[in-house]
């Protein structure tokens, strides 16, 4: 029996995290959740779960909470998750938060020497070098639920010592990936959330249909596998069977494959060096019939081409496009700035900008609250 805390309890991965558990309640037992405004949902996952703790980053007053769900004890406000990640007893803790609200929370559960199952890209694009830091120092491995992530890291699975000369980090390409420029600056919110392969939170799925996900994947890549961006490609691979793939000094490729299901690799984190059943569908070859590649293109995908800029500035240039960027896709889904207006306010704040340092937790806090600032000011210019 393991116990977890589940850090965004209510969202895609979340959900899907408490399904792996109520299919496997003889393994796993959940001591804490959080969400963020989700209460009646949180509700029912605490009626069902029965955690010994549970909270709302936005507070509601403990009047509201029904009667028969006092026996947990309630935490609002950021406090929830820094209870969740670190005090509350648990063998692992899932961070499976949207944004960089995930990195303090990474953080918290690392200084308590807790194993980190990591959903949140956010923490390693805006704070890579302090979590890997941590990570070490504590000597547990990182896990990732990202897919891609995780394909990579079962591909590594007794692979030591040798280390991979490339990785190859598939992209699904997303719904615009055979459009032209044009057509992609005027998409509207409902093609851009209709992702085709993925069901996924409304984020995540903004970030598919710009590329903005690969570009935060390459470099939630260079943390976890300790590459550098040139040894990082991105291969568009619309049929999404093929997770992600390495590629050895000899000339092996080793790649994990399986259909889209995001239950595989939140498990393989969960019971990790062990799997377990996970209600997916087998992958069935016959019926695929094929599988196609693509090379990532940079002009139409723009995010592609600054992802390997920001890395290789360094200092806080990939936590300001990722603060201006989560800035752009909230003004996007308010129906503020156009498809198009995105990638200009990222390219626009990284300009403004320039660059910041990233030495501490504070530095990168800091830097995002600027991306922010900046975005906010430059909105005017990309509607
Ligand atoms: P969702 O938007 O579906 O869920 C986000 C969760 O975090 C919810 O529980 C939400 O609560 C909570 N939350 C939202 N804002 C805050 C905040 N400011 N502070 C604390 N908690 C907050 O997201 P996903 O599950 O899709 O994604 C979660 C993370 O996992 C992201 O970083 C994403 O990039 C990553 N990821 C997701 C994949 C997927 O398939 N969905 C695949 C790979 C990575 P509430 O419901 O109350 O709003
Ligand atoms: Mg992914």
């Amino acid at each position: 029996m393991q116990t977890i805390a589940i850090l965004g309890s209510t969202g895609s991965i979340g959900t899907q995290a408490l399904q792996l558990v109520a299919l496997h309640p003889e393994r796993f037992r959940v001591t804490a959740i959080t969400a963020h405004r989700n209460k009646e949902l949180l509700f029912r996952q605490v009626r069902e779960f029965r955690p010994e703790m549970a909270g709302l980053t936005e507070p509601i007053p403990l009047e509201e909470i029904p009667e028969d769900l006092r026996f947990c004890h309630w935490v609002m406000g950021k406090e929830a998750l820094r209870v969740a990640a670190s005090e509350i007893a648990a063998d692992m803790v899932l961070v499976s938060v949207v944004g960089i609200a995930g990195l303090q929370s990474v953080m918290d559960a690392l200084h308590a020497g807790r194993q980190v199952l990591l959903a949140n890209k956010e923490a390693l694009v805006t704070g890579g070098h302090l979590v890997m830091d941590a990570a070490r120092r504590i000597g547990k491995p990182m896990l990732p639920v990202d897919s891609e992530h995780s394909a990579i890291f079962q591909c590594l699975q007794g692979a030591a010592p040798n280390k991979p000369v490339k990785l190859l980090l598939t992209a699904s390409g997303g719904p615009f990936r055979t459009w032209d420029r044009e057509r992609i600056a005027t998409a509207t919110r409902a093609q851009a959330l209709n992702h085709p392969n993925w069901s996924m939170g409304a984020k995540i799925t903004i970030d598919s249909a710009s590329m903005f996900n690969k570009a935060l994947e390459i470099m939630e890549a260079r943390w976890l596998f300790d590459m550098p961006p040139e040894k990082i490609q991105v291969v568009v691979h619309p049929q999404s069977i093929i997770h992600s793939a390495v590629e050895f000094e000899d000339g092996a490729v080793i790649a994990q494959l399986g259909v889209p299901d995001m239950r595989v690799p939140i498990q393989y984190a969960m019971a990790y060096p062990e799997r377990l059943s996970t209600g997916s569908k087998p992958l069935d070859l016959f019926a695929l019939g094929q599988m196609t590649f693509e090379p990532g293109d940079p002009v139409r995908f723009p995010s592609l081409r600054l992802a390997a800029e920001c890395l290789n500035a360094g200092g806080a240039a990939c936590t300001i496009l990722n603060g201006a960027n989560e800035a752009a896709v909230a003004a996007f889904l308010n129906d503020e700035i156009p498809f198009g207006g995105i990638t200009r306010l990222v390219e626009g704040t990284l300009q403004k900008l320039g660059n910041m340092p990233a030495d501490t937790l504070e530095d990168i806090f800091a830097a995002d609250a600027e991306a922010r600032r900046v975005a906010a000011e430059l909105l005017p210019s990309v509607i």
